[in-house]
Formats: structure tokens, C-alpha cells, sequence
């Protein structure tokens, strides 16, 4: 049933509970799972990409693709190309022109006939240099014999047989240029080529003839021998893929679409000073389907003469990054763990626990509820590092602490520093994660991509001489002034102080790590001044992230997963974020009874639950409530 399209029994698939990682799949280990022989029935989610790929092959036309890198665009294209026919594939020789031999002729033959040829050709050129060797041999004699028996010269005759043996390699010189240059070979293929160009400069592409250094004196080249062939004519009858299609230059591009408009391009050589740029050959067929991709600026900085001829010949298609988390798509994930053991070929096959653990992190990496990652080239390498963590244990079956070491070793460059800084602050008691303080906030930020890191925020109000100020510094500053003019409008109505008369000194503690990212502080910068202002200490075991509209609104912010696990693992145990978010926390197990999550909609509720109890807590609260809840809200548009 695996990777058939077979319509998969829905009532059953309901039926199976959410919490079957495996989706009803009943084995024991990944070896159990058959892989599908057809590279298109490999590919995991995008059905649309599919389909389109599907039908491309049959009509023959381009594909352009847009998305993620590591999401199927280049598996694709090698699947579409095992889908065109074979059975059109081509030779193609090139020639010795004798008229003009810098101009080599072209030939194309059907597939396999180029090596006969050749071997014709090479059998022939054989007898004749044999023939010719022979009659040298026989002339030398005769001139030696004669010189030495009829006039007793021997020097004469030695002189006379060497300039017969000289006039002989000479004609024998143009020897070679009797036999073709087979630059495209199909012989050995079973299906169309797929040829990835992808960042090729022009020679690769495009062809090229090499430089010859002895360019006469009857020891080159002959030219039609260094015509060698670009990606173009390789992918003669199959796919030319080229990926990042915006980083191929502009001339390059051109080029590119010469080729397809005429389905044929003649070789030249590249470097102009080079003797190869003297010649030019007949034209080349390089009748290919072109699959090009990128993503979203790919489209925007590639030629649009070529992204119109794409599109006017072929179908434009966009990669999903993400699939919805059904039991049939969890059953494809187990497949897809089968599929990558078997591509590498030396790891051992997973343990049911195993895909289980892939299954989830595959859901963790979504970063939404209910999704399943198509980041696939990533999990895939999840998946190789576990299977080389079990090989180097000589284990029959990679297991599950295997995925999970292996997680921990397959960490980016930020979260290792993330993890390194969180340690180090602990050690030297840097981090506060229990008591309570004035105007100090433990706040969260991202670092990277799949990181997190708590940054403390603290904020002192003092009396300004002169118009007051906000005063923070580095990167984040721009952040810090946008949170308080964000919340001022809030402080006005809630408090006898005229904050536009206070110095407002906001600092970041040890935000000055590289990557860290405080655009998502804004509530943290916002409750350390009330709290500051207030004189209303805060509770230090609470972490927190969030953005905050003029109006008191928590909105949603990046990250917020990670967030939450540098948070525990800085010791916090509850940790505040906005409710928009709330379907995108997918924490690690152990991390689940670490931390309570608490979303939030309002500041109110973030005051209420971050300032440490007393009676001027619950009226501040009571206060901000009704003065946002009423006065606030009527007035701002969204
Ligand atoms: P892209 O070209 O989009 O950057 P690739 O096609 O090169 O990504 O993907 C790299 C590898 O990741 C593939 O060889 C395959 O093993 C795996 N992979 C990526 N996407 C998929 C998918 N949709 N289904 C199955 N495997 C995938």
C-alpha cells in the first residue's frame, strides 16, 4: 500500500488515534518497509510538484520551481528525467572538417550506434597506419639497399631513408583527425540524463573547446578532439536542472535560452584568448527539458526573458514546506526513513521507536500543530547521523537513543552557542531564575534559527533634567524606544508619573552575542518599566516573550519552541507567551515538566502573573484592565 497512490481507507485512518506516530503501521523495523522503484513514487508530500512533474514528462515541458532548499526540487527533476523516454536518446559525434578545421562538423546518431562508429573509424585509421608503416619500411630498405650495394654511399642512403621516414610521419599526421569525437555517449544509459548545472560556469554549461599549446608544427590537436560538451548537450532528450537559476550570470542566461528557443547550440571555446575561441562547430542538439529553481528571489532576480519562456513553454510550481500531519503522511515518514537507510547503503535500519522519534521531530521541525516538516533533506540527514551513531556501536538496528543522540550532535552553530552561554551563565550565577526584583525582566529572544537564549532586561527610572529620554544601548536600541512609546500610552492612563519627564535607562543584559534577536521583546521591555515605575517587583522564575501593540495586545512573535526550552533550561519554570502562539509550542519531552506555558493575550494578564503578589499588584492590574479594556481599545485602529 506504501507509496501506491491506492485511495488509503479514510474511515480507518480516522479511526487511527493521533498519538500513532506510525499511523497504524504495524512493524517492527524499517526493513520491513518496501521502497518503491521509481524515484517520483519516493517523493513525500508535494502532490502539486508531482503531478506537474508528471505531466511535464509527458508533454515535454520546462518546470520552473520555486522553495526551501532540501524540499524534493532536485529529486524531482531527477524523477521527471526517469520518466521520459529512453528509447529517443542520441550519440553525438564530432567531426574532422576537412574544409575548414576550424570548424568541425557535428553528427548524431541513435543510441549506441556512436561506439561502433568510433571503433569503425579507429579499426580503419589502424590498417591504414599499418599499411603505411609498411611501405615505409619497404621504401627505407629499397633507398638503403640501393645507396649501399649500386653507388657504396652509406651515408647518402642513411640521409635518403631518414627523409623518407620523416615524409611518412608526417602524412601519417592527419591520422587522428580521421577518427570522430564522440562527446555525448548513451550507450551505457536506461534512462534519459538528468544533468545538474546547478552554479556551472559557461564552459560546463555550454561547452567548450580546450586550448591547444602547440597550435601548429604537426603536433596539435586537431580541434574537433577538444570540443568537449556542455551540461546543455549531455542533457540532450532528458532534464537539465539548474537550482539557484538567479546566481547563473546574465550572459549565461541568454545563452541558456538561445539553446532552448533552437533546441541546438554550437561548442566554442569559453576563454577568448584561448586557441579553442578559433573554433566553432557545426551545431550541437541539446533538445532538453529544462527544470529550473530556487527560491522566492530566485524569480525576481532571474532573467525574465527566460522565466517567460519557462512559464510560456511549461508550468511554474511552488514547493510546500510543510504537509498536514495525517496517519497515511506518518506512514510516509516511516517510509521515508526505509527510503534513506537504502539510498546510503551502510546504515542500519530503524527500530520502530526509531521512526517514531524522526516522526515527531519531523513534527517539532513544522513548527505548527498538525504539520509534518518537508524539509526533507535535513530529516534526511537527521536520519544519516543516528544510522553512523548505531553503525560506530556495531548495532544491528539504529535504536531510538541513537535519533536522540544524534539530535544533540546535529545541533547548528547557534544552538551550540546558545547552549554553551546558557550553561556559562548559570555557572557564574549570571542567570536569576527564582526571587523577585524590581525592574528586572527575564526575557527570550532567538538566536539563529532553531535556538533560543533568555536576555534579562533591566530597566531604572530616573528623574530627567530636561525633556526625559530612553536610553539603551546597542542593536536593541531602536527595539527598547518602540516598546515604551508602544506602552507610554498605556502608562499615562495608569499613572500619576509623566514618564516624558523620567530618563527611562533600559539595558539588555549580555545581549552582546551575535544573532541574538530582540524584535519579540517588546513585552518584556514594557513590564520592566511598569514594574520599575510601579515600584512592584517582578518574579524572576517567570520567562517571557511577546510583542505589544499601543493598545496592550500581546501579538504573536518567531520561535517561541525554542524560546521555551532555553527558558527551562535556564532554569525558569513558567514561561509566559502569546496565545496566537499557542499552537506552535511543540516542546521536547524532556522538557514538557520542566516548564508551565501560560499564553496571554493582554499585558494585564502578563502583569498579573509576572509581578509578585501584594494588594498594589491586583489594583495595577485592575486598573490597566479597565483602562485598556475601555478607553484604549475604542480609540487606536488596528
Ligand atoms: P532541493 O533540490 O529542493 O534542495 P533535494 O531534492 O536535493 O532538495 O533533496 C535532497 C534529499 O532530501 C533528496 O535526495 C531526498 O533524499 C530528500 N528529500 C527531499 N525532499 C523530499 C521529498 N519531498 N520526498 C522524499 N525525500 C525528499
Amino acid at each position: 500500500v506504501l507509496g501506491s497512490d491506492v485511495d488509503e481507507d479514510m474511515e480507518i485512518d480516522e479511526e487511527i488515534a493521533e498519538d500513532d506516530l506510525l499511523g497504524g503501521l504495524q512493524i517492527d523495523a524499517s526493513d520491513e518497509i518496501e521502497v518503491p522503484d521509481r524515484l517520483v513514487d519516493q517523493v513525500i508530500g508535494q502532490s502539486h510538484a508531482r503531478d506537474i512533474v508528471l505531466k511535464a514528462a509527458k508533454q515535454r515541458r520546462h518546470v520552473m520551481m520555486i522553495g526551501s532548499p532540501g524540499t524534493g526540487k532536485s529529486m524531482l527533476a531527477k524523477a521527471m528525467s526517469q520518466l521520459l523516454p529512453p528509447e529517443d536518446l542520441q550519440d553525438i559525434l564530432v567531426y574532422h572538417n576537412p574544409d575548414d578545421g576550424n570548424e568541425p562538423k557535428v553528427r548524431t546518431v541513435p543510441s549506441g550506434k556512436g561506439e561502433q562508429i568510433v571503433d569503425a573509424h579507429k579499426e580503419e585509421a589502424r590498417k591504414r597506419s599499418q599499411m603505411r608503416r609498411f611501405i615505409m619500411w619497404v621504401l627505407i630498405i629499397l633507398v638503403l639497399g640501393y645507396s649501399l650495394i649500386i653507388m657504396g654511399q652509406i651515408l647518402l642512403g642513411i640521409i635518403a631513408a631518414g627523409i623518407v621516414y620523416l615524409v611518412f610521419r608526417y602524412m601519417s599526421r592527419g591520422n587522428d583527425a580521421m577518427v570522430p569525437n564522440m562527446i555525448v555517449n548513451t550507450a551505457d544509459q536506461q534512462t534519459a540524463p538528468f544533468e545538474d548545472a546547478t552554479g556551472a560556469h559557461a564552459g560546463a554549461l555550454l561547452g567548450d573547446v580546450r586550448h591547444d599549446p602547440f597550435q601548429s608544427g604537426g603536433m596539435e590537436t586537431p580541434s574537433h578532439d577538444r570540443v568537449e560538451p556542455g551540461a546543455i548537450h549531455k542533457a540532450n532528450k532528458g532534464v537539465l536542472f539548474v537550482d539557484e537559476i538567479n546566481t547563473l550570470d546574465i550572459r549565461s542566461q541568454q545563452k541558456l535560452m538561445t539553446a532552448i528557443q533552437e533546441g541546438e547550440f554550437s561548442i566554442t571555446g569559453q576563454s577568448e584568448r584561448s586557441s579553442g575561441a578559433m573554433v566553432q562547430t557545426e551545431a550541437v542538439p541539446c533538445d532538453f527539458v529544462m527544470v529550473a529553481a530556487g527560491n522566492m528571489d530566485a524569480m525576481q532576480n532571474m532573467h525574465p526573458a527566460l522565466r517567460s519562456r519557462i512559464k510560456g513553454y511549461g508550468y511554474e510550481v511552488y514547493m510546500d514546506d510543510t504537509i498536514d500531519d495525517t496517519a497515511e503522511m506518518r506512514r510516509k515518514y516511516a517510509r521515508f526513513v526505509a527510503q534513506e537507510v537504502e539510498k546510503d547503503g551502510r546504515l542500519p535500519h530503524f527500530t520502530r521507536d526509531a521512526i517514531e522519534e524522526i516522526v515527531l521531530e519531523s513534527r517539532r521541525r513544522a513548527g505548527r500543530k498538525g504539520q509534518l516538516t518537508l524539509e526533507l533533506r535535513d530529516l534526511g540527514g537527521l536520519v544519516r547521523v543516528a544510522g553512523d551513531v548505531a553503525r560506530a556501536k556495531d548495532k544491528q538496528y539504529t535504536e531510538r537513543e541513537d535519533v536522540v543522540e544524534a539530535k544533540d550532535r546535529s545541533r547548528s552553530i547557534e544552538q551550540q552557542l546558545a547552549d554553551e552561554m546558557i550553561e556559562r551563565r548559570r555557572e557564574y550565577g549570571t542567570t536569576v531564575a527564582e526571587g523577585s526584583m524590581v525592574g528586572r525582566v527575564n526575557g527570550l529572544a532567538v538566536m539563529g534559527e532553531d535556538s533560543g537564549i533568555m536576555l534579562p532586561v533591566v530597566a531604572e527610572i530616573a528623574d530627567a533634567h530636561g525633556p526625559g529620554e530612553v536610553i539603551a544601548t546597542g542593536k536593541l536600541k531602536e527595539m527598547a524606544e518602540e516598546s515604551v512609546m508602544n506602552v507610554s500610552a498605556i502608562i499615562k492612563k495608569l499613572s500619576n508619573e509623566d514618564i516624558t519627564e523620567k530618563d527611562i535607562h533600559i539595558q539588555f543584559v549580555q545581549a552582546g552575542q551575535q544573532g541574538v534577536d530582540g524584535d519579540s521583546a517588546s513585552i518584556t521591555v514594557a513590564t520592566a518599566v511598569i514594574s520599575a515605575l510601579e515600584d512592584i517587583p517582578i518574579a524572576q522564575n517567570v520567562a517571557m516573550t511577546g510583542s505589544l501593540s499601543v493598545r496592550g495586545d500581546v501579538l504573536p512573535v518567531g520561535g517561541v519552541t525554542h524560546k521555551i526550552e532555553a527558558a527551562a533550561k535556564s532554569g525558569c519554570d513558567t514561561v509566559i507567551i502569546p496565545k496566537a502562539n499557542d499552537q506552535d509550542v511543540m516542546l521536547e519531552d524532556e522538557y514538557e515538566d520542566m516548564v508551565e506555558v501560560i499564553p496571554v493575550s493582554h499585558i494585564s494578564e502578563v502583569l498579573d502573573i509576572a509581578l509578585d503578589g501584594d494588594a498594589r499588584k491586583e489594583s495595577l492590574v485592575d486598573r490597566l484592565k479597565s483602562i485598556t479594556g475601555s478607553a484604549l481599545h475604542g480609540e487606536v485602529t488596528p
